[in-house]
């Protein structure tokens, strides 16, 4: 395979990635903490401030809980549904659970969600400030010598899991999404985009006004060395353009008719 081809494979969830990270995630220990400070539906709902989004999204995850649309729902031990704010004018969307988000419910809490939250905090960001969820709400997994391991949803999971991801981002309305690797982008942006070409660009999208697709912490953690500095680099820079997106957007005229 050429460098270029592996370079637009697909991006895999978090636990897939080699373990070269463990230097970097010792270094970054307290990035955990901004996963823990996310919330749950549940959560915002018991804050005595749930507003419709809340309460409308909390009704769809308990609905999700349930799903049996395919065959993820044999081997899953959670739906992981989305959380942090329901209010928030950005969502990040990634591709699926692994193995962390699975046994918590909880999207990105393994590696991947750690980088993230770095990430988001070079910006000034926490999880409170956005909404973050994935394009199939189970784990893809296969087993592979006694274990289960991630592996990337099939099209037909991703398509059995959108009626979830309409459902969420209807409710959200958000102003602009950032989509974590080409499985996302292709869901959210169009069929067929090309992570490395395309990646830092906007577009306009059936979702919002604003789309954009970044790299995938997975992919970034699989990186070494420069390339590693330099896709972590560009994370950062594209949270930052949708970061300055929103407060474009917010001050733009509202599109309605009546
Ligand atoms: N990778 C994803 O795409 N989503 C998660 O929730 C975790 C890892």
């Amino acid at each position: 395979m050429t460098r270029k081809q592996k370079a637009e494979q697909p991006e895999e969830p978090a636990e897939d990635v080699a373990e070269a990270e463990t230097e970097k995630r010792k270094a970054n220990a307290p990035e955990a903490q901004d996963a823990a400070e996310a919330l749950t539906q549940e959560q915002w709902l018991a804050q005595g401030d749930p507003g419709s989004k809340a309460a409308r999204l909390a009704a769809l995850a308990e609905r999700a809980s349930l799903c049996v649309a395919c065959d993820l729902a044999r081997t899953r031990t959670n739906v992981v549904f989305g959380e942090g704010n329901p209010e928030a004018p950005l969502v990040l969307i990634g591709e699926g659970p692994g193995q962390h988000e699975d046994a918590t419910g909880r999207p990105f809490v393994g590696r991947s969600g750690m980088l993230l939250d770095a990430c988001l905090r070079e910006n000034g960001m926490t999880r409170k400030h956005i909404y973050i969820c994935n394009v199939v709400r189970c784990r893809a997994c296969v087993l592979e010598a006694g274990r289960l391991k991630n592996r990337p949803p099939t099209p037909d999971e991703a398509a059995a899991c959108s009626p979830w991801l309409e459902q969420t981002l209807g409710t959200i309305q958000p102003l602009v999404i950032l989509c974590l690797g080409a499985p996302s982008a292709n869901a959210i942006i169009h069929k067929g985009f090309k992570i490395m070409s395309e990646r830092g660009q906007w577009f306009e999208s059936k979702y919002c006004r604003y789309a954009m697709a970044s790299l995938h912490p997975a992919y970034i953690l699989r990186q070494q060395g420069e390339a590693y500095d330099a896709a972590r680099r560009a994370l950062v820079a594209d949270i930052a353009a949708a970061r300055q997106k929103v407060i474009e957007a917010k001050r733009e005229p509202k599109l309605t008719l009546f």
